[in-house]
């Protein structure tokens, strides 16, 4: 049976291209039949996306994708099936949003002393009003030339140790857990093959999102390999998780995530959509 569901893509909301409107369109035309729509640190693109559902027949997961610092590293938690007008999940993501203020204003600060002026301006322009991202400051380094791509631009000017970098701290992986659970969502470790921690730091993260109440991982993400698959199916099986399938879409431009060729989860998964009738 081909796999109709893809539980991470992003809109206009947060660093998405697409509108939610438009992500829906698309979703249909990728042929998946349950889309979740899980912005980062925002849950605006949902309403949206819920009304485009009646028309294209895509059913609607509303989500979230919290960004979490758990021992010095950024972790990505997506939240599925929410209540998105849940007082505590909104009052804990204004905390998000104000530190993404406050960090744009610092990168900018940074890249001006790096010689590249009027950073601010166009990120908030290619933000379009809603959460101020990285990557809408990837998107005007690389409209001015600074690198031939968003994958270069990051890794020349906005990953750590390079000039528009900002450390700083997001939610604790309790916090995040704590907003998904009171607005009724599971929580899900995204694309774990990302982060760069060892073998037995990533065990204890683990362990630690289970202990919270974590229930899922993403086995098959956009930026998995078949190796990355293979191992977070084991992983998920010795920690008991259910298994997460998502392209995290950003956009037709970024291939590496095309909800079209992304791969089956593997037999031996416990698919997360099984636990509840999305
Ligand atoms: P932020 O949450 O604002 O720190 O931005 C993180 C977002 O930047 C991620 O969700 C990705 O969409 C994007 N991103 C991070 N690292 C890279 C990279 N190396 N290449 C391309 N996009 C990246
Ligand atoms: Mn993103
Ligand atoms: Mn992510
Ligand atoms: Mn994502």
């Amino acid at each position: 049976m081909p796999q109709i569901y893809d539980l991470h893509a992003h809109t206009t909301a947060s660093d998405g291209t697409l509108t939610p409107t438009e992500l829906v369109n698309h979703a249909r035309d990728c042929g998946t039949q349950v889309l979740a729509i899980t912005d980062h640190d925002s849950t605006a693109g949902v309403k949206e996306a819920m009304q485009a559902s009646l028309t294209t027949g895509v059913k609607i997961v509303p989500g979230i994708e919290v960004s979490v610092s758990w021992a010095h590293q950024t972790i990505h938690v997506v939240g599925l099936h929410i209540d998105v007008s849940h007082a505590g999940l909104q009052e804990g993501l204004k905390k998000l949003h104000a530190f993404r203020l406050w960090r744009a204003e610092e990168i900018a600060r940074r890249l001006t002393k790096a010689g590249i002026t009027g950073s601010l301006e166009a990120a908030r322009q290619y933000a379009g009003g809603t959460i101020i991202s990285r990557t809408h400051f990837a998107r005007f380094l690389v409209e001015q030339g600074y690198a031939k791509d968003i994958r270069h631009v990051f890794k020349k000017y906005l990953v750590r140790n390079k000039p528009g970098y900002v450390p700083g701290e997001w939610a604790s992986l309790e916090e995040a857990l704590g907003w998904i659970r009171d607005a009724g969502g599971m929580a899900v470790i995204a694309h774990p093959a990302r982060y760069k921690l060892s073998a037995t730091r990533l065990k204890q993260l683990l362990a630690n999102f289970r202990e919270l109440g974590g229930e899922g991982i993403e086995v098959v993400s956009g930026s998995h390999s078949k190796d990355d698959i293979a191992r977070f199916s084991l992983l998920a099986d010795q920690f008991g998780f259910y298994a997460s399938r998502g392209s995290d879409f950003h956009g037709p431009e970024n291939a590496y995530a095309d909800p079209r060729t992304l791969p089956a989860l593997p037999e031996a998964c416990r698919p997360i959509w099984t636990h509840a009738a999305w």
